[in-house]
């Protein structure tokens, strides 16, 4: 038990933060429907019978509406 956890905090990674941005918009954008407005985005999620499940939110990066499911996005 001689090693020690090394401290990760102060260790910022500009090309893994670079990285990730690009993986968050494929994943939160780019691999998604986009829906002009948020009532597009939920009566898409009510045709389809997951009004329950699928959460609406308004997207950083092309300014229009995805749906994800709500588990992913705590909150309203
Ligand atoms: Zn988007």
């Amino acid at each position: 038990m001689a090693r020690k956890h090394r401290p990760q905090q102060r260790s910022p990674l500009p090309r893994a933060l670079f990285f990730d941005e690009k993986a968050d918009r494929i994943r939160s954008c780019e691999s998604k429907d986009a829906h002009p407005s948020y009532e597009v985005a939920r009566a898409h999620a009510l045709s389809n019978g997951m009004g329950d499940v699928l959460n609406a939110y308004e997207c950083t990066y092309c300014g229009q509406w995805h749906l994800t499911r709500r588990r992913e996005q705590a909150g309203r």
